[in-house]
């Protein structure tokens, strides 16, 4: 039997980052890689790139970034690597520290007896039990391996595909909505939450997206269950929600992923009520001698201490290098945690979370405050200027932040999202980010950076200087009470932005800010007055001016028209 120091199941990201960096720490270290598919290292981001285009060839997503193809013969040459493909590992056995592997083509068993063992099986897509739902419908699809876009993109080129329906608009759902839209195919998108990506982001951010996307032409319908599929005459599909039919040439589940630890439940490692492997803080298994790494974990969120599924090539990537070094130095790099960073390009729109939502915060019961604003990632006067929509919680007993989320269309929601995960993750107080050096010029950015403007509301809004209210709970005011005859809609937008961009309400009245000062506003001093503008910002400066002037109710709308359209 072949004997080797480390032996790794599962040739992603996580497995071959293990690898590589076993063999940058200690070249002699025998390492066995084993996969049961046939392409190693694939990059499964891009995959609705691919199909987009974006990608023109399937191969850039195995190739490494100057030109090499990373195959067996890669990893061979570049590490003395030992790579199997088309293995399936069957068996762990703890107590003799073998592996059973599985010969997919001759249906050959061979064993292999490891020092030390790395699980990174990675994850699947899970498939929903709906009635008439079956994956061997040869145009419904799940896009999580690279067999899998290897279908859908055959099926795209030797079919007509005029129209597609998705199940499920997480990440990956809205990444392939997207692609498939902009690719000239009409898309339908069920999602039984009632915004896209609502895992990962709030009600604001998630119902501006869900416009953003319907209005684009993508048909998004969200509080929809699909209860129902119906294969017609094998070329169309019919997906029945509880509102409606929606017949469509190609069907795509993307409803999530679940850990692959068959293998090690097998093996008599703990496994978490969520399914995934079980791992101390050096990504060890309740085996000391068994790791574990990637999608098939999960791990510790240090902002709820508790652990989360978070199944990311980021955390795939980074973790497969702490494992090879816990592996060669004695478990001396423990991993403290993650707090949920992650970004998306939907469209034409960008959007990136960090840290807790909103209803996390609550699910923790944290003191804590929001501020939801509107501005520009670059000063307005620049041709590349772009609207940026951004959320902040902050915890109010330290006044940290503790979560963030933005959209924009084309903005530059990376920097804001990353700078923000910096401050969060390393608990910077509020006074110093205030005055962060972040840089600044015109092509780049603002004289005060838009994430530490946030900060500014926030100061602003806890010393009272300006009370909230979001278009959400206008709304609810205007359902409990139609003609809010004690509720003034003040909009202080200029005439011509009022004419240009409808407000919201129906019955707002139009004050531009420069004219307000100066107004008879006795009529209205005793109502409840809401202020808007196009992002917030006059408005709150129209309320300084207006409580200047004795007006007690005032609230500002935050973000202002730009929240809403
Ligand atoms: C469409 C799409 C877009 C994505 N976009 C992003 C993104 O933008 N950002 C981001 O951070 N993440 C993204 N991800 C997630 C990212 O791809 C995964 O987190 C990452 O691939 C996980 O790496 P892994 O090595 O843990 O698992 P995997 O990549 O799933 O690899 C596991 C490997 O184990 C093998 N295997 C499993 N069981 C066995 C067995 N018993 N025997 C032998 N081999 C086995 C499998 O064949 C597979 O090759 C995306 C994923 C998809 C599908």
């Amino acid at each position: 039997m072949d004997k080797f120091n480390v032996i790794v199941i599962g040739a992603g990201p996580a497995g071959l980052k293990t690898a590589m960096r076993l063999k940058r720490l200690d070249f002699n270290q025998r390492i066995l890689v084993i996969d049961k598919g046939t392409y190693p290292s694939f990059a499964a981001c891009g995959m609705p790139f691919y199909l987009e285009g974006l990608v023109k060839d399937f191969n850039d997503l195995q190739k490494t970034s100057f030109g090499s193809l990373r195959d067996k013969n890669y990893f061979k040459n570049y590490a003395n690597i030992d790579l199997l493909l088309n293995y399936l590992v069957t068996e762990i056995d703890p107590k003799s520290k073998t592996v059973l592997a599985l010969n997919n083509a001759s249906n050959e068993k061979f064993k292999f007896q490891y020092n030390k063992l790395v699980i990174s099986t990675g994850s699947q897509a899970i498939v929903p039990p709906i009635e008439g739902l079956s994956i061997e419908d040869k145009n419904l699809f799940t896009l999580k391996s690279p067999s899998d876009v290897i279908k859908i993109k055959s099926y795209l080129e030797e079919n007509e595909v005029n129209s597609v329906c998705i199940l499920g608009s997480g990440l990956i759902g809205c990444e392939v909505a997207s692609s498939l839209f902009n690719s000239n195919i009409d898309v339908s998108l069920f999602e039984i939450f009632d915004w896209p990506l609502a895992t990962l982001i709030d009600k604001e951010i998630g119902l501006y997206l869900k416009k953003q996307m319907f209005n684009s032409g993508i048909e998004i319908y969200t509080g929809e269950k699909i209860v129902k599929f119906v294969s017609e005459n094998k070329k169309t599909i019919k997906a029945i929600s509880e509102k409606r039919e929606v017949n469509a040439d190609m069907f795509l589940i993307c409803s999530g992923v679940r850990p692959n630890t068959e293998i090690a439940k097998k093996a008599g490692l703990e496994i978490s009520a969520r399914g995934s492997i079980v791992t101390n803080e050096f990504l060890q298994t309740s085996n000391p001698d068994i790791y574990a790494v990637g999608d098939c974990i999960e791990i510790k969120n240090l902002l709820t201490n508790k652990t989360f599924y978070a199944p990311m090539a980021t955390y795939a990537n980074r973790l497969g290098r702490l494992v090879a070094n816990n592996i060669i130095k004695n478990n001396s790099q423990a991993f403290d945690g993650a707090i949920g960073t992650a970004i998306v390009k939907i469209l034409d729109f960008n959007i990136a979370r960090t840290g807790l939502s909103e209803k996390e915060a609550k699910d923790l019961n944290i003191n804590f405050e929001t501020v939801y604003y509107s501005g520009f990632d670059k000063p307005h006067y620049m041709t590349e200027s772009n609207k940026i929509n951004i959320k902040l919680i902050f915890d109010k007993n330290t006044d940290n932040l503790i979560g963030a989320q933005c959209i924009g269309k084309k903005a530059s929601v990376d920097k804001t999202i990353d700078v923000a995960a910096t401050i969060i993750q390393n608990k910077i107080p509020h006074n110093k980010v205030l005055n962060l050096d972040l840089s600044y010029s015109p092509p780049f950015s603002n004289s005060v950076d838009i994430l530490v403007q946030g900060f500014q509301i926030y100061e602003n809004k806890k010393n009272n200087m300006y009370k909230g209210i979001s278009f959400e709970e206008v709304k609810e005011m205007f359902e409990k009470d139609n003609n809010m005859e004690n509720v003034v809609l003040l909009d202080v937008r200029s005439e011509d932005e009022f004419k240009r961009v409808p407000s919201p309400f129906k019955n707002a009245i139009n004050i531009p800010i420069d004219y307000l000062y100066n107004s008879d506003l006795e009529y209205i001093k005793n109502k409840k007055i809401i202020i808007f503008c196009g992002t917030g910002s006059r408005s709150y400066q129209a309320s300084v001016m207006l409580k200047n002037k004795g007006f007690k109710e005032i609230y500002n709308l935050e973000a202002g028209v730009s929240g809403f359209y």
